[in-house]
């Protein structure tokens, strides 16, 4: 047996007997092991959050910055070495994977600033004559503990959105992360040890999903910040209807190539990039194209095209666009999905095709809207497009769901712009390019069943904070 990766409590390195090993999603070779935490060890991580609390939240803005610069400058010295564990865990391209850790290393340092900046206002109250001379200062406090619980397809960066807004406003964190990419957490956990972050500041602990519910209950982290699954989300927020719970929810992203746009190059090319970039696996890689009937027959042809060029074999390859799926179950629940839009009549213009976890990037047209396909989540490479009469039924269409991440509107007319900023029911809109795109200055989440609450890190520091106010008499 190789080594075993320690996880953390209370900012140690730990472990136990119940090893878990982590395999290549390409092609199945032992990458390297942790363990899961036992129940004491995940009680002892709780524990120490919720006394070390008081501490971290009076911790100087100087130590949170300092110690969230550090962390994002070492991401950046070893991020060749983290890049290659993430494609080794996840199977993503390399190419992404590098992408993935200069995100993390951005989300830090911009917590960094961030925390420096964090401050409360100062409110007069004289408005009205009752409050003559008196004036309220208002400042954020961290509402607890946060139990952070991340997904496979950022092993890295989704954590980073976790752990980096909850050490900038002073809270404890615990943080899971998926069963399936534990290391790259793990990494970053080697990281934070270097930090001079009070003991039970954070932890990172391992453990199956059958016991994340008993952590999600314990009153000691009145706040959940969730990313993952609709149905898993759904139902944390129904079991903790008390707890200040943010849901990063799934998407079935769309994008609207409006009459008046000019480059169908760019445009073709962006989509077939984004709609198979981590092969499908992102919230809001794009799944669903409505062309205006004016580019549609042009647009099709250039889009089968791009989505052909992809080049798609070894993740660990840096030429390779597209790799496998997270796993072989998952290839098989995309063509299956694929298979069933097929015999509803759907014309498959690309792709189709499985080879183990790997499914070949795949284009999809005059599908039927209650194909699964359209209508959930494919988290696969698969593009369905649709012919649509006007930019204001492309509109229409990007509402008829019941996801809401975000949408991509391809028009230079401002006019437009404004339309669908004011129209689309979906978390952001992203005009002249993909919606596949997030920064960490702005707020990311969603409408409908994508979610509730906000990320990016000013509103999850706001998110894991709450106002307190001070109302000084007499002035
Ligand atoms: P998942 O819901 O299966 O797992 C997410 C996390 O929840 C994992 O850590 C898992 O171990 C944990 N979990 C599972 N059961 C649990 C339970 N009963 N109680 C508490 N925690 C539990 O999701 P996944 O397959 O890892 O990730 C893919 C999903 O995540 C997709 O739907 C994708 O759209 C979504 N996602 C959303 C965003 C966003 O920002 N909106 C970003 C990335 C991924």
């Amino acid at each position: 047996m190789g080594i075993v990766t320690p996880f953390y409590i209370s900012g140690r390195p730990a472990t136990s007997d119940d090893v878990i090993d982590i395999r290549h999603p390409y092609d199945g070779r032992l990458v390297g092991s942790t363990a899961n935490a036992t129940p004491e060890q995940v009680e002892a991580a709780v524990a120490a959050a919720a006394a070390v609390a008081p501490v971290a939240a009076a911790l100087p803005a100087s130590a949170r910055a300092a110690a969230l610069d550090h962390v994002s400058a070492r991401l950046k010295e070893r991020a060749d070495e983290i890049a290659k564990l993430i494609t080794a865990e996840n199977g993503k391209p390399l190419k992404w994977s590098r992408a993935e850790v200069s995100r993390a290393v951005s989300t830090f340092r911009w917590a960094a600033e961030e925390a420096r900046r964090f401050s409360g206002t100062v409110q007069r109250l004289d408005t009205d004559p009752i409050a003559t001379g008196r004036l309220a200062l208002v400042k954020r406090v961290p509402r607890g503990p946060v139990l952070g619980i991340a997904p496979f397809n950022f092993p890295l960066n989704l954590v980073a959105h976790k752990v980096a807004p909850a050490l900038a406003v002073g809270a404890p964190i615990v943080l899971k992360p998926a069963p399936a990419t534990p290391l790259s957490a793990l990494v970053l956990g080697a990281i934070l040890t270097e930090t001079d972050l009070p003991e039970g500041m954070w932890s990172i602990v391992p453990i199956p999903n059958d016991r994340a519910a008993a952590l999600v209950a314990d009153p000691r982290l009145p706040v959940v910040s969730f990313t993952g699954s609709g149905p898993v989300g759904w139902q944390i927020r129904d079991a903790v209807p008390r707890k200040h719970v943010t849901l990063e929810l799934g998407g079935n992203a769309a994008v609207v190539v409006c009459e008046d746009w000019d480059d169908l190059d760019w445009a073709a090319s962006r989509i077939a990039t984004f709609s198979n970039y981590q092969a499908g696996q992102s919230c809001i890689a794009v799944q669903r194209v409505y062309v205006h009937e004016r580019h549609y027959d042009a647009l099709a042809d250039k889009l089968v095209t791009a989505v052909e060029g992809q080049r798609t074999g070894d993740p660990s390859d840096e030429a390779t666009d597209v790799g496998p799926l997270i796993s072989a179950a998952a290839a098989e629940r995309v063509e299956a999905w694929v298979a069933e839009a097929v015999s509803a009549g759907a014309k498959l213009l690309t792709g189709g095709t499985r080879e183990g976890a790997a499914f070949a990037p795949t284009v999809l047209a005059a599908v039927p809207v209650e194909a699964k396909v359209v209508a959930e989540e494919v988290f696969g490479p698969v593009l369905v497009l649709e012919r649509v009469p006007s930019d204001e039924a492309g509109f229409a269409a990007v509402n008829d769901s019941r996801y809401g991440l975000q949408a991509g509107v391809f028009t230079r007319r401002l006019d437009r712009a404004f339309e669908a900023h004011r129209v689309l029911d979906v978390g952001g809109i992203i005009v002249g390019d993909v919606p596949s795109y997030r920064a960490d200055q702005m707020p990311y989440g969603g409408a409908k069943a994508s979610g509730v609450g906000r990320e990016g890190l000013a509103s999850a520091m706001a998110d894991y904070t709450e106002e307190r106010v001070m109302v000084l008499t007499g002035l």
